[in-house]
């Protein structure tokens, strides 16, 4: 029977696609190790590989993954900015994700993240565990007529807008490609300068590209408002952290969410609590009262998870009957 290789396999992976799987014509084989060169130069036997966010598959995993005759990788998320898809192409390695488990599961923690940082609902559940009932320093302030500026109106982008829209929140967005649909709604695009200059809120839902990395820099915080809010569910990348440390520190950001962090490969979905971290920046960052950190767990629900595994089982399926491959994705 087809062994598929799943790295980066947590035990919220393992129940969810074996459940997915039962009765294939293939096996799940779970690693808790990320995809790596050596990683890819053990493996025997596996035709199929899946991964996930946080495996770099770049030129030399590949090269390692073809010569040990690796002929799918199965991404089991919508981003695929960690994967070579040139050199995927070159060695004729074909890649599927999954596109749209749940975009509601990201906007929801999107506006999760807001709430808290706006309410500071987390200091106030430590707070009065402690019997301190005071509220000083739990000031919010009221969503109603803020600015809401959007960064990607794709389909996460889209659902967020709605969720804010509820909340009325005026939403204004920036995308090369604008949504009708959106538009329809009331919603205007502008140019991202625009964006920066109306927005009380700015939230990222694009994706992680050449175009699109450092997008939030030194240049783009000074243009936002003083006190802006700054919400990244995307990508890590998407932001210069050292730029965002200092911004934090002159208090042009009055408040920073982030559930993605540019170098999070060797720290996110692991517990290190008992490490000495070596990465300083975003110990920097932990230190904010004013930044809340989520560990890349924007996409986690239950409904999520079922979809991303049951996905993956029917482009694993797709791959080995040689049907068309609905969820490929190939380099531009
Ligand atoms: P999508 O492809 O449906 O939408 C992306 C949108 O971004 C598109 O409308 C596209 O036109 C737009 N875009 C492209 N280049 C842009 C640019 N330079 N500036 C502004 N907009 C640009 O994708 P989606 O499903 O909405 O997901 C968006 C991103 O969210 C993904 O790429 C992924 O990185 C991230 N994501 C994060 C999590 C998480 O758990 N934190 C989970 C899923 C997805």
């Amino acid at each position: 029977m087809q062994k598929i290789g799943v790295y980066s396999a947590k035990p919220y992976d393992k129940s969810f696609l074996e459940q997915a799987g039962k009765d294939q014509d293939f096996v799940f084989q779970f690693f808790e190790d990320s995809m790596t060169e050596e990683m890819a130069s053990l493996l025997s036997g596996v035709e199929i590989v899946c991964l996930f966010v946080n495996d770099v598959i770049n030129r030399p995993v590949i090269e390692k993954l073809a010569s040990q005759n690796v002929k799918l990788i199965a991404l089991r998320c919508a981003g695929f900015n960690n994967v070579d898809l040139k050199a995927a192409a070159e060695f004729n390695i074909k890649v599927v994700r999954v596109p749209a488990y749940s975009p509601y599961a990201v906007a929801e923690h999107t506006l999760a993240m807001i709430l808290t940082l706006n309410r500071k609902t987390h200091r106030a559940f430590n707070r009065v565990r402690e019997s301190n009932f005071s509220l000083n320093g739990l000031m919010g302030f009221d969503l109603k007529g803020k600015t809401v500026g959007v960064i990607g109106t794709g389909k996460i982008g889209q659902i967020f807008c709605k969720i804010m829209k509820g909340l009325n929140c005026h939403v204004v967005a920036y995308d090369p490609f604008p949504n009708e649909e959106m538009q329809k709604a009331g919603i205007k695009y502008h140019s991202l300068e625009e964006l920066f200059r109306q927005a009380d809120i700015v939230s990222l839902q694009c994706p992680l590209t050449e175009e699109t990395r450092h997008l939030i820099n030194s240049e783009s915080i000074n243009r936002m408002k003083d006190g802006v809010m700054l919400i990244n569910t995307s990508r890590g990348g998407l932001i210069d952290t050292e730029a965002l440390i200092k911004g934090l520190k002159s208090k042009k950001i009055g408040y920073l969410g982030i559930d993605v962090y540019e170098q999070e490969e060797n720290i996110f979905f692991n517990d290190l609590s008992g490490q000495i971290i070596q990465d300083d920046l975003i110990m920097r960052l932990i230190t904010f009262p004013n930044v809340l950190i989520t560990s890349h767990q924007a996409f986690f629900t239950e409904d999520a998870m079922k979809n991303i595994a049951e996905t993956t089982v029917m482009n694993i399926n797709q791959f080995l009957k040689g049907d068309k491959l609905e969820n490929e994705v190939k380099a531009e």
